[in-house]
């Protein structure tokens, strides 16, 4: 098979371009195939997407991803969901410290009140 006739079928619809128009070899990205430049759009797009949250090409920060436990989704770079991981992680640790931080403390000043109730019931 000449590669000339390759290039007349776009290697992901597979329709000639008398259909889709000029196919051409796509390079870009290593993509590497005979596409029309609709298939090429689509191909491309996982390495041009901007990352909403940081505004930097995804597919240099790790790739588009999500963050989020149940939908709707947050769309962002791997990178940005690796910090807002972190930050979320940290966040929860510190209420976590905060909280048994009150608790300790409510312990000690409800000791402390029995402690000088007992004190006070014993000097009258
Ligand atoms: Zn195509
Ligand atoms: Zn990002």
């Amino acid at each position: 098979m000449p590669i000339e006739f390759e290039s007349n079928i776009c290697a992901r619809c597979h329709k000639s371009d008398n259909e889709v128009g000029k196919i051409k070899l796509r390079k870009e990205h290593k993509i590497n195939k005979y596409l029309c430049s609709k298939c090429f759009e689509k191909a491309e797009k996982p390495y041009t997407a901007i990352c909403p949250k940081c505004k930097r090409v995804a597919h240099e920060y790790g790739g588009m991803s999500a963050y989020g436990e149940r939908p709707p989704f947050e769309d962002m770079c791997v990178e940005c969901v690796e910090k807002k991981e972190k930050r979320v992680a940290k966040r929860n640790a510190l209420k976590l410290k905060i909280k048994n931080f009150l608790i300790k403390n409510w312990r000690f000043w409800i000791g402390t009140a029995i402690a000088l109730i007992v004190g006070f019931g014993l000097l009258s």
